[in-house]
């Protein structure tokens, strides 16, 4: 089965802010933050209602990166292994 290596913690994504060059924070799978509800246990529900239609078939996982020095923030699309 398909897993994000970064929400296992196998990796972490080293990525700095184009604006003031702090290092941005991985803030997890943007779909725990656009599930308005909070009660999908499913994975595949998750991914379905996460408003990228393609993550659930290409093994895709929506990574929100952010500056806690400015607020920039920046959606990265990680491929699960
Ligand atoms: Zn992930
Ligand atoms: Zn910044």
């Amino acid at each position: 089965m398909a897993m994000c290596p970064l929400c296992n913690s196998l990796k972490s994504l080293e990525m700095y802010c184009p604006k003031c060059h702090s290092h941005l924070d991985d803030s997890g799978k943007v779909s725990d933050f656009l599930d308005p509800y909070g009660h999908y246990n499913d994975e595949e529900t998750v991914k379905m209602g996460d408003g990228y239609p393609n993550t659930a078939k290409d093994h895709i996982c929506p990574h929100l990166m952010v500056c806690n020095e400015c607020g920039y923030d920046v959606v990265k699309f990680i491929q699960e292994t």
